[in-house]
């Protein structure tokens, strides 16, 4: 599918709430990149950059980094020739100063088909996926021991399907910091979702299967845009 104007695309939620799933699922139906400013920070931690340096500590604790680092971050992605058409932002904005400035870019103010979507699930589950999260710090392909269980195993310790490497836990995927990213979440959040409610974009999903989320933000986006089929 395709759109007159641009499509931007937000997904809120805890972590753990599967925008990472969604994320993908929306990009491979809207031709849209998936802007994941966590990926983008793991990625320059990977490869030592100064971005990565910065970010580094906050991340470890499952803080969140400081808000110049993200808007530069960002400002910098959308002039990328790829988000002519739209972008799906995942994990970004993070708290209220991060969502004005984004409602704050030129980029945004152009859009006629602008949406939000809250994906709402407990602690508890967030929790429980989270903890059963496994990471293949190669391919980047992600796990979990409760449905996407890897097929093999050596030693005790999963492989990739992809590419064999033995998978780990991030470490903002062990338990204490995980509780850390919800406190966090709670605190940043509630400010920021009362603002897109204001405006009136935010669409709150309350299912929690992958394929009946999909569904909902598949039905709202359609019957609330100007996109055409291909
Ligand atoms: P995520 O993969 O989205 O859960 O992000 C992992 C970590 O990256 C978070 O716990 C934060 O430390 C950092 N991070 C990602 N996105 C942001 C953001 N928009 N603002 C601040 N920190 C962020």
């Amino acid at each position: 599918m395709t759109c007159k104007g641009k499509l931007i695309i937000i997904l809120l939620g805890p972590p753990g709430a599967g925008k990472g799933t969604q994320a993908k699922l929306i990009e491979n139906k809207y031709n849209i990149p998936h802007i994941s400013t966590g990926d983008i920070l793991r990625d320059a931690i990977d490869k030592n950059s100064t971005l990565g340096k910065n970010a580094n500590d906050y991340m470890h604790k499952g803080e969140l980094v400081p808000d110049d680092l993200v808007f530069d971050l960002i400002k910098e992605r959308v002039e990328n020739p790829d988000c002519k058409y739209g972008a799906l932002f995942d994990g970004f904005p993070r708290n209220l100063a991060q969502a004005k400035m984004l409602m704050n870019i030129q980029y945004v103010k152009q859009s006629k088909n602008f949406f939000v979507f809250l994906i709402n699930i407990s602690d508890d589950e967030a929790i429980r996926r989270l903890s059963n999260r496994r990471y293949c710090p190669k391919c980047k392909s992600i796990y979990n021991l409760i449905h996407k269980i890897p097929e093999r195993k050596k030693n005790g310790i999963y492989l990739c399907d992809n590419c064999g490497t033995e998978l780990i836990i991030r470490d903002d995927d062990k338990v204490e910091t995980i509780k850390n990213r919800l406190k966090v979440y709670h605190e940043s959040a509630e400010h920021m979702i009362n603002f897109f409610k204001e405006l009136s974009v935010l669409h709150i999903i309350t299912n929690s299967i992958e394929q009946d989320v999909f569904r909902d933000i598949t039905r709202i986006i359609e019957a609330e845009s100007t996109l055409e089929k291909d």
